[in-house]
């Protein structure tokens, strides 16, 4: 049974007056999107499972209702409109208008769009300043029409009007949306490197964190050398099959606490990666969201070279940015390099299950705690399993989910070049983040992110929220970890 069918059910049996929309039952309308637990859906296209005790359904946020789950998008209409959304021909043009298959290539995928507003009501962005960000529907549009060859229209500047940089890329409009439509990289990232293209980005703001990636590979302007600092009581090689990749973030913020923590356990179980030190650079994830390409091409293609040279089989991150970056976009663009790519808690993980370690009990033995999923771990890489079930295990601990998590996880406001760009957008939506985190009556937070856990710290601080600082998995586990395990 699809949520349609329980609806047209309630209707015909129960209440003839429950009102809501559908047309084609098949997916193709987009009349029938309602909230489903909170997750933007087609009715038509989701499934009542015989395991549901009760599903929760809302009309789509963010729009006015008109009754029950029937909404008015009359104002994304009225912002789609805006924006000319229609192709924009120099003169007359002559029939028939022949087209190749590969001119329209790149703008097929685009035009497969429903008008469902599964991606708007779903964007954090939206959610907080609707009137700056005209939200991923908008975006895909200016997009297909700046790839349309035929277009003269000025996409680009209006895009840069309507919000280009505000965007965090935290992917959920791309995964609500039933097309399947890649919103986050292939227009709102795109949009930006032909901004770059046209020498009208990135924002002046972005500029000391390229120009400080170009000068130092690292956004925080720091010598080179000091990125190392954190590995000097561990006399690392830096070559081998396991190869840790700190990145700039834990290595160069934070008194450097989360990469000599993660060395200090893996040492305690007997394992020793390689690390590059100072010749480790940045993995260029911010210049590929702010759409500098060529400077982040060129620092990818180095740094999987270097890894190459390095005869590493296996790359260990630990910054949710840096993993994607490995695991998704570097494969992305240039291909499978035949590196495997695992985040930390997922080697603990597996260590954890061997027995190699147990936790011993925290000092305070019943802690309510949340986990917050990193959009690059979670939806951008697929992880997150690992974070959850090394939380579950450690004893005292007690792992309480907010209303949106994992795959519809909500995101801190910090991602895609936001919080140096936009930073005012990314505490309005770190503040959504923290009304749903204080409805749960929890100590503190923990993530597996440095920008999260700094903007999370940074939210909990505008919103006054009571909540304690915000932990990195790590710092715990290094906490309450012992060798050996009790049979
Ligand atoms: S990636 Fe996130 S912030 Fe960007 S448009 Fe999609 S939902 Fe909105
Ligand atoms: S882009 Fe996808 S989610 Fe957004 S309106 Fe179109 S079909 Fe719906």
């Amino acid at each position: 049974m699809r949520v349609l069918d329980a609806l047209h059910h309630i209707h015909d049996n129960i209440d003839g007056s429950l009102s809501y929309r559908w047309i084609c039952r098949a997916g193709q309308c987009g009349s029938c999107s309602i909230l489903v637990n909170g997750k933007a859906v087609l009715a038509c296209q989701e499934e009542v499972k015989e395991t549901d005790e009760a599903i929760t359904l809302d009309p789509l946020p963010i729009f006015p209702v008109i009754k029950d789950l029937v909404i008015d998008p009359g104002e994304a209409y009225d912002k789609l409109m805006k924006c000319e959304p229609y192709l924009k021909r120099e003169g007359k043009y002559e029939r028939p208008d022949v087209l190749k298959t590969e001119d329209i290539a790149d703008v097929k995928k685009f035009r497969e769009c429903i008008e469902c507003w599964c991606c708007v009501s779903a964007c954090p962005v939206v959610n907080q300043v609707w009137d700056d960000y005209f939200g991923p529907m908008v975006m895909r549009k200016l997009c297909e029409l700046k790839v349309d060859l035929r277009d003269v229209g000025e996409r680009v500047d209006t895009a840069l009007n309507e919000g280009l940089y505000h965007c965090t890329t935290c992917r959920n409009c791309w995964e609500v949306c039933p097309q399947d439509i890649e919103i986050p990289e292939k227009a709102i990232e795109h949009m930006r490197a032909l901004a770059v293209d046209e020498g009208k980005g990135p924002l002046d703001s972005h500029n000391s964190l390229v120009q400080s990636i170009k000068n130092y590979r690292n956004p925080w302007i720091m010598p080179r050398a000091r990125r190392a600092k954190w590995a000097k009581e561990f006399d690392l090689k830096d070559k081998g099959e396991l190869m840790f990749y700190a990145g700039c973030s834990p290595s160069l913020l934070f008194g450097e606490r989360v990469p000599s923590n993660i060395i200090k356990i893996l040492k305690r179980i007997g394992i020793e990666p390689a690390y590059l030190g100072k010749d480790e650079g940045c993995c260029g994830s911010p210049l590929l969201k702010v759409g500098e390409r060529k400077a982040y091409d060129a620092i990818a293609k180095a740094n999987i070279a270097q890894m190459k040279a390095a005869g590493v089989k296996t790359i260990m991150t630990t910054c949710a940015g840096c993993h994607k970056s490995w695991a998704v976009d570097y494969k992305e663009f240039f291909g499978d390099y035949g590196i495997e790519v695992r985040h930390v808690t997922e080697i603990l993980l597996d260590a954890y299950k061997k027995g190699l370690f147990k936790f011993k009990d925290l000092p305070k033995n019943h802690i309510r705690v949340s986990y917050h999923d990193p959009c690059h771990l979670g939806r951008g890489s697929g992880v997150y399993d690992a974070p959850r079930e090394l939380i579950k295990a450690i004893p005292g601990l007690e792992l309480i989910e907010t209303e949106r998590n994992r795959e519809n996880s909500h995101c801190c406001g910090s991602g895609g070049g936001v919080k140096t760009g936009r930073p005012e957008v990314a505490i309005k939506v770190g503040q959504e983040r923290i009304r749903m985190f204080d409805k749960l009556d929890v100590e503190y937070v923990i993530t597996c992110c440095p920008w999260c856990e700094q903007h999370i710290d940074d939210s909990i601080a505008a919103s006054g929220s009571c909540l304690g600082r915000t932990k990195d998995l790590i710092e715990i586990i290094e906490e309450t970890m012992e060798i050996g395990r009790d049979e």
